[in-house]
């Protein structure tokens, strides 16, 4: 079955979707072995039950209409920038979708304007939802271009009251206009400021810009392939690179010894130290730095980790970090990957030293999307 969307062509986010699912899977699966199955086979990707609706996160923009003396919104055009109006779209939750087209006409019943830049008039520029899948709680950011939120406490109720299921409202004030960006200035209008979710039974923070997978349902699919790959029996050392808010660590936490996350991303850092300390993880520490400087530091000092996790972002990892790892000589590194070209260039590196690739599992994180999720299993030769 090939689902039909109105503004596929305009938006351009779902490249794969002239295929059926069974299709796309088909081609992932082809894509991956053609270009990873010289390391060890492919296993059977794993694809959703449902393919659809399964984004948390979505984002829309908003601008007026001057003709239809309406305000609308979209999504932005891959590319131009262009917004594309639509009210639903089929990777995205649909309760955010819903929420989206009431913030919309209440704008219109309020009399309020989304923001027009070359006129310097209206106030809200995008709205930002995202949704706890497993706990149901829901966020809605309002990011407007200044303070002033006309009518704002009588806006807000009236939000509430069409959509009981939202936890918390937040007000992003962002005077710049890079499209869909989040300033760090945010005021909560209504509860708590934030919202939770679990994933393979650990509870994660979510504020307004912390970086969290937008696929839940898949990802905890790939951290439970990653956990399972790495063997853990409850003594190992673990090292969890490019750490993100510190999801893959923490979930490993429970049956290691000691876990050392380690990433760039200051707020993440925060995020992930606040995560361990949700769930009462002891045994896991994190540090704020470049992977590559930080790894070889500790090669030079002769430390050591049973396995080591990497999850680095699209351009792969680095020779320096590379080189490095070889050096702490982890029995398992599993890698986990979103772009199987830079995955190949570092396997090529890693299995040239003392390393073979042991098991390759692809995972779709992305339905409809180009975009491929991998995780590997590296054992020493
Ligand atoms: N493992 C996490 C995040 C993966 S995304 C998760 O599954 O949620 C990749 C992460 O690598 C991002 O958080 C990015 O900030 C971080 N990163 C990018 N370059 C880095 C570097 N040189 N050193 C450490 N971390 C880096």
């Amino acid at each position: 079955m090939i689902m039909e969307c109105k503004v596929n062509k305009k938006c351009g986010g779902c490249q794969l979707l002239d295929m059926s699912y069974e299709e796309q899977l088909q081609y992932k699966q082809r894509r991956l072995e053609a270009l990873l199955s010289r390391f060890c086979k492919v296993e059977k990707i794993i694809g959703m039950d449902n393919p659809y609706h399964y984004r948390n996160k979505v984002q829309s923009a908003f601008f007026y209409d001057y003709k239809r003396k309406k305000n609308a919104s979209g999504v932005f055009q891959s590319g131009s920038g262009k917004i594309i109006q639509n009210d639903s779209c089929l990777l995205e939750n649909r309760t955010a979708d819903r929420i989206v087209k009431t913030v919309r006409e209440l704008l219109d019943s309020f009399k309020l304007r989304a923001y027009d830049e070359r006129k310097d008039v209206g106030f809200l520029r995008h709205t930002l939802v995202r949704v706890g899948f497993s706990t149901g709680e829901i966020m809605v950011v309002l990011v407007t271009a200044k303070p002033a939120f006309p009518s704002k406490n009588n806006f807000i109720k009236a939000l509430i009251k069409a959509h009981p299921e939202i936890t918390t409202v937040i007000q992003n004030v962002n005077p710049d206009g890079i499209p869909l960006t989040l300033s760090s200035r945010n005021i909560t209008l209504y509860g708590r400021g934030y919202i939770e979710d679990t994933l393979c039974g650990m509870k994660f923070r979510i504020s307004p810009d912390s970086f969290y997978q937008v696929n839940p349902v898949q990802c905890e699919r790939l951290y439970n392939k990653a956990m399972d790959f790495a063997n853990l029996t409850g003594n190992e050392t673990v090292f969890d690179a490019y750490c993100g808010t510190g999801t893959i660590g923490l979930i490993a936490s429970k049956s290691a010894k000691q876990v050392l996350g380690v990433e760039l991303n200051k707020s993440a850092v925060k995020d992930a130290v606040s995560n361990a300390k949700a769930n009462g993880a002891e045994n896991i520490y994190f540090l704020c730095g470049d992977a590559g400087e930080i790894i070889e530091d500790m090669a030079k000092e002769g430390e050591k980790f049973d396995v080591t996790f990497l999850d680095p972002p699209r351009a792969g990892s680095t020779a320096r970090f590379l080189n490095s790892l070889i050096k702490i000589k982890p029995e398992k590194i599993v890698y986990v990957s979103c772009n199987p070209e830079t995955l190949a260039r570092d396997l090529e590196y890693l299995t040239d030293k003392r390393y073979k690739a042991t098991k390759i599992q692809g995972v779709d994180m992305f339905p409809h999307t180009k975009h491929i999720e991998t995780v590997v299993q590296l054992s020493k030769r």
